[in-house]
């Protein structure tokens, strides 16, 4: 079975047999050594001379020595030789073990060389192969024998190194896990760290102080875990762990300059990246020129030692300026990074020889640097679990927030979309009043309409409607409408002014709207008020759009009245003389055609006269055009007088007068024409002051059917009559023949 395997597997038993057994007894070569410069002749069959001579031959040539390293006298000598007396004993299978050697070393009893480590040129040197621990297997009878050791040596240290202890081999084994378990354990920790810290940084938590952190751990856990003895029995290759313990360590200053430039900027961020990029320069050139051979590894440290030192000052003196104002975290970190510093600088003092050997536990700061990112982790994360409950809390309450605000806006938009309806409903009932009020064309009607129409308008608005009263100059309630009904300023009577619009209280929805028209000969005509009551929880924005409907609606309502009016005016226009307010021709031709119509249905008599002012051209001549026309008034009401108000008087032109008496037989129409002729005879006219005498009137009469047979003659029948008047002479009435 391959011996890489054998060892594997015997580790891992004593894995186990180590963490259960008690001390391992061991003893120390710590005494009784002796030195000699310079490296040993050969025999011919490759004996060292110096293993063969007596004590006596060779007392001059060796010095005892407490501790086989480093001999005072070294003179840039690089060989030297090592003897020890192996102490008495019982053992099974003793073997040797040494700490570290500087730099290779055979080692001889008998004259039989029984390990060797490195090699050793035709002239005693060699190159450096790694700082290895090393078992020498002693050959059963060496109790009691002196062992000789050949070094080489061209490092500032010469000689064994550490501690050297004669044990049982099994005890080694156990001895080698006990010293590495520690190490393991931190620096499987370490590169834990590392690897989160690395994620953490890619995802681009912080990256810069996550790397920096990473870089640390992993700087630290490399270095650690290559200083572990436990790792020759699995990979037997000291050089390639030492190449790894010194990248780890070489890169520890680079990882800590980095963190501290990040935190301490940018106060000393130049210092510091100065820093970071010479050790990480002084790395590669190390590694790089060791790896190619130009320079040993062994002999990159003290200088790179040299510079740590002087590092660890630069950096921690800002720091101590800093710490005041760090916070928990980077306290701990600090803190961490100062007992890991403090460490490695007394490993440093007893790899120099400044304090006597004592295996250093740089692995703790490892730990406490673990230890402080964990727990910095822990806290973090129980921060970011409040924080994320917090959140959790606060997005609760949004989001009941929000559909309470959902719920609303959609409850506002049914809403909305009810009284859009509902508006609309209104401007079709708006638009059939209007069409209603234009198809009668008649304001005495309109009234009727608007009563009827205006309660179902208005509703859901309770309300009041007001008639004015043009002869009391009041209000009076005609109708009202709500459930409840509104409170209207009064129960049945109001003063105008109660219900003026600029008083109406509309800040508490309630409106006054005055409904009426603008007659075109009067101006201004009220019919009436409007008041409207918005319940209370009418939301304020359907308030005014409830205002505007309605306003608009009224304003129409309005529009359309004062067209009827004009309407109205415009076709009394049309059938009246201007001059006296009687019906003109026009009126006459339409009016005595239906009359002739509703005699003849109803069979009963029709009389027409047509009276004509006596020589008034002359009258005209004499008093002037002006005077003429009073004379023609003065006429007219005194037809308006003796006429009833059933009859139809008009001016059928010039000084000329028709009137049409429905229902009158021939002799009413007769007496009443007398009465005229009689009145007006006695006349005493005036003018501005002036006396106009008197005039007289001619008439002539036809009556149906007592006079004539064939109604529509009546008018032409009558003019005949009224000139044979005249051709008697005037101031008579004459009959139709
Ligand atoms: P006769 O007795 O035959 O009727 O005589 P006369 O002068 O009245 O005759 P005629 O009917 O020919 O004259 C009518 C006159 O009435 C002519 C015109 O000067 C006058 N006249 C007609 N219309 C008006 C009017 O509107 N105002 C005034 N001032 N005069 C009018
Ligand atoms: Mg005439
Ligand atoms: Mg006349």
């Amino acid at each position: 079975m391959p011996r890489r395997i054998l060892n594997t597997l015997a580790c891992i038993v004593l894995f186990w047999l180590g963490l259960a057994a008690g001390p391992v007894s061991a003893i120390d070569l710590d005494s009784g050594w002796e030195y000699r410069w310079g490296d040993s002749p050969f025999t011919a069959a490759g004996v060292p001379v110096w293993t063969l001579e007596t004590p006596e031959q060779s007392a001059d040539a060796w010095h005892a020595i407490g501790f086989p390293s480093n001999p005072p006298g070294r003179d840039g000598r690089e060989n030297v030789w090592f003897r020890t007396v192996l102490p008495d004993g019982h053992w099974r299978d003793p073997v040797l073990y040494i700490f570290s050697v500087d730099l290779i070393v055979e080692v001889y009893v008998d004259g039989h060389k029984i390990y060797d480590y490195g090699q050793f040129d035709a002239h005693g040197k060699g190159h450096f192969e790694g700082w290895p621990w090393h078992m020498i297997a002693l050959p059963e009878d060496s109790a009691g024998k002196p062992i000789y050791f050949r070094i080489f040596s061209n490092y500032m240290d010469i000689g064994l190194w550490g501690e050297v202890k004669l044990m049982e081999r099994l005890e080694l084994l156990r001895y080698i896990l006990g010293n590495s378990i520690e190490r393991l354990i931190t620096s499987g920790f370490s590169l834990l760290i590392a690897l989160l810290a690395l994620v953490f940084a890619l995802l681009r938590y912080e990256p810069r102080r996550f790397g920096a952190i990473a870089l640390f751990a992993l700087a630290s856990g490399g270095m650690v875990l290559s200083g572990s003895q436990i790792n020759l029995l699995l990979i037997d290759r000291a050089l390639v762990w030492d190449y790894l313990g010194a990248g780890g360590y070489f890169l520890i200053p680079v990882a800590m300059a980095l963190l501290l430039e990040d935190w301490l900027r940018p106060a000393c961020s130049r210092l510091f990246k100065l820093i970071w990029r010479f050790h990480l320069l002084y790395l590669v050139g190390a590694i790089g020129l060791s790896a190619a051979g130009v320079v040993s590894l062994a002999s990159t440290y003290p200088v790179f030692d040299a510079l740590f030192a002087l590092t660890l000052a630069l950096l921690w003196t800002p720091v101590l300026r800093f710490w005041r104002r760090a916070n928990s975290d980077q306290r701990a970190i600090l803190s961490a990074y100062a007992i890991f510093s403090l460490l490695l600088l007394l490993d440093m003092a007893v790899a120099h020889s400044l304090l006597p050997w004592y295996q250093i536990p740089v692995a703790w700061g490892t730990l406490v640097f673990s230890m402080a990112i964990v727990t910095i982790s822990l806290r973090h994360y129980s921060r970011t679990q409040d924080a994320l409950k917090a959140m959790n809390r606060v997005l609760e309450e949004r989001v009941c927030q929000r559909t309470a605000e959902l719920e609303a806006l959609a409850t506002r938009e049914t809403e909305r979309a009810r009284f859009l309806t509902l508006e609309n409903r209104k401007r079709i009932e708006i638009e059939d009043l209007i069409s209603a009020l234009q198809d009668r064309r008649s304001l005495r009607e309109s009234g009727p309409i608007l009563g009827e129409a205006l309660p179902r308008l208005c509703r859901p608005l309770g309300g009041a409607f007001y008639q004015f009263s043009t002869t009391e100059g009041v209000y009076q309630l005609k109708a009202h409408w709500g459930d409840p009904p509104p409170a209207v300023p009064s129960e049945r009577i109001v003063s105008s002014q109660a219900l003026d619009r600029r008083e109406a209280p509309s800040e508490l929805g309630q409106w006054c709207f005055e409904i009426g028209y603008q007659d075109p000969r009067q101006g201004e005509h009220i019919l009436g008020c409007l008041w409207l009551h918005c319940p209370d929880d009418t939301p304020a924005d359907h308030r005014l759009t409830w205002r505007r409907l309605i306003e608009r609606g009224v304003e129409r309502i309005n529009l359309t009245l004062s067209t009827i009016s004009l309407h109205e005016t415009l076709s009394q226009l049309s059938y009246e003389d201007g001059l006296t307010g009687l019906k003109n021709r026009r009126f006459l031709d339409d009016a005595l055609a239906r009359e002739i119509d509703l005699a003849q249905r109803h069979n009963r008599p029709l009389s027409v006269l047509i009276c004509d002012i006596d020589h008034f051209k002359h009258f005209n001549d004499t008093y002037g055009h002006e005077a003429g026309d009073t004379v023609i008034k003065t006429v007219a009401e005194h037809l308006t007088e003796v006429f009833r108000h059933t009859d139809i008087i008009c001016r059928y032109g010039g000084e000329e007068f028709v009137i049409v008496l429905p229902g009158a037989p021939a002799e009413d129409g007769h007496q009443r024409a007398e009465t005229l002729r009689t009145r007006v005879a006695a006349l005493d006219l005036q003018h501005e002051g002036t006396t106009l005498g008197s005039i007289t009137l001619s008439t002539g009469i036809a009556s149906w059917p007592e006079m004539i047979a064939d109604p529509s003659e009546l008018l032409t029948r009558a003019d005949q009559a009224l000139y044979r008047a005249k051709q008697a002479g005037r101031n008579r009435v004459e009959r139709a023949l």
